[in-house]
């Protein structure tokens, strides 16, 4: 058995993911899943970042893209529209602005970004050096909980994001990581069990079997994705990522539709 749905994929407007919607929507009907939705790089709010996200005026074509998709899948696949947003503190407003202006069915929250430093990105790979992991990793659960605490999302994407290329902190950051659980649990966000750290040199799910636990045991709700880049990414390591799950102590995963929970299946 594999999960059921898959709510992490992009398509090619951000300009480094490849392949149609038709084809991950194939994709997932191939490997016997019953929805799927996308959730392709929103618009960044400070600058336009070519090749990392969307821009605004491709949101329209974005939307219709999938909108068609849906139509041709009909009655085999339910695709849902989500989106992938970056949080950026002093942002709100206009991140707010962007993600308000449609109705998705939910809108996933990233930090790919600590003060302006895309941490996660190959090409400022680099400045690790210069930095403190711990301070970053405390950083990064900083932002996290500013960001659940936006009201701006519905799921927070890869919350381990920090560990991508290996950097582990020194020292014990469970209580960093309790007092995220609890904000997320507060605010109503849920988390993503996201396979794409397999594919990275981290080599490991997002979150870690520890932090699920943790998430677990604080009543966070669940999602799987596979942040697929392309079509045959859909569904990656679904077995693997049902057997973290049920090893975190999770018993169920949720659906959404309309920004709401709607489903929650047994695991
Ligand atoms: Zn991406
Ligand atoms: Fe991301
Ligand atoms: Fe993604
Ligand atoms: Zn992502």
């Amino acid at each position: 058995m594999i999960p059921i749905a898959d709510y992490h994929m992009h398509t090619p407007l951000c300009g480094h993911a490849e392949g149609l919607p038709e084809e991950y929507a194939a994709q997932a009907i191939k490997i016997g899943l019953e929805e799927i939705g996308f959730s392709d790089h929103a618009p960044f709010v400070v600058k336009e970042l070519p090749g990392i996200t969307m821009k605004r005026e491709e949101l329209p074509a974005y939307h219709r893209m999938i909108e068609e998709a849906r139509e041709q899948f009909k009655g085999r696949l339910t695709i849902r529209l989500g989106i992938e947003a970056d949080f950026i503190p002093g942002y709100e407003k206009k991140t707010k602005a962007i993600l308000s202006a449609y109705p998705y069915d939910y809108v996933i929250g990233s930090v790919h970004f600590i003060k302006e430093w895309g941490f996660d990105n190959p090409e400022e790979r680099e400045k690790w050096k210069e930095q403190d992991v711990s301070s970053v990793y405390r950083d990064y659960h900083n932002f996290l909980r500013q960001a659940a605490r936006s009201g701006l999302f519905d799921i927070m994407a890869h919350v381990d994001l920090v560990k991508k290329f290996g950097h582990r902190p020194t020292g014990d950051l469970t209580d960093d990581l309790r007092q995220t659980a609890k904000v997320f649990k507060d605010t109503g966000v849920v988390i993503e069990i996201n396979t794409s750290g397999l594919r990275k040199p981290v080599g490991e799910i997002y979150p870690s079997l520890p932090n699920l636990k943790i998430y677990c045991q604080e009543g966070v709700p669940l999602t799987f994705g596979s942040d697929a880049h392309k079509p045959e990414e859909v569904g990656w390591d679904y077995g693997k990522a049902m057997k973290l799950a049920q090893e975190a102590g999770y018993k169920e995963y949720v659906m959404f539709k309309g920004r709401k929970i709607y489903r929650k299946i047994s695991l």
